[in-house]
């Protein structure tokens, strides 16, 4: 009787884990999101800034070092 009830509680840990993955994965995209905000911000107000992908220097019509764009 005890026995099942450790496999029932085993059995229900791999869902517990995807939640948590789930949960770790929402901050790192807020962080990028708030990078990628805080470097359009600074693009428009100063007209460049640094990529926040390469590093390399961001103009209002893209990044000169890796032609991505924040438009
Ligand atoms: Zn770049």
């Amino acid at each position: 009787m005890t026995a099942t009830a450790v496999e029932t509680a085993v059995a229900i840990r791999p869902p517990h884990n995807e939640g948590a993955m789930s949960r770790l994965f929402e901050p790192s995209e807020v962080t990028l999101e708030d990078s990628i905000l805080g470097a359009w911000e600074a693009l428009t107000a100063q007209g460049g800034c640094e990529c926040p992908v390469c590093h390399g220097e961001l103009e209002p019509g893209g990044c000169a070092t890796c032609a991505s764009s924040l438009s």
